[in-house]
């Protein structure tokens, strides 16, 4: 048995909250979280920066398979 994880639910919740796919209370639950833990803060802020840097980069050029790999590979950088 393991003890309920909120950290590892929120990391579930992530990408859905990114994608603005959570419901109200389930972003409510998330927003709360992060206000609280400062590590899935950080995590967040890393996805999002990303997520920028990956728009940006789609947007000025078509993206060399490598680097896509790359950033692919970045997604769990905490760990
Ligand atoms: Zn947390």
């Amino acid at each position: 048995m393991t003890a309920y994880d909120p950290c590892a639910h929120c990391e579930e919740m992530m990408q859905p909250y990114l994608d603005r796919v959570l419901t109200d209370a389930e972003r409510a639950e998330a927003e709360t979280h992060l206000d609280e833990c400062s590590y899935c803060r950080k995590r967040y802020h890393f996805e999002e920066r990303l997520r920028q840097f990956v728009r940006q980069a789609v947007q000025q050029e078509a993206m060399p398979v490598e680097l896509k790999t790359k950033l692919a590979g970045l997604r769990t950088p905490l760990q």
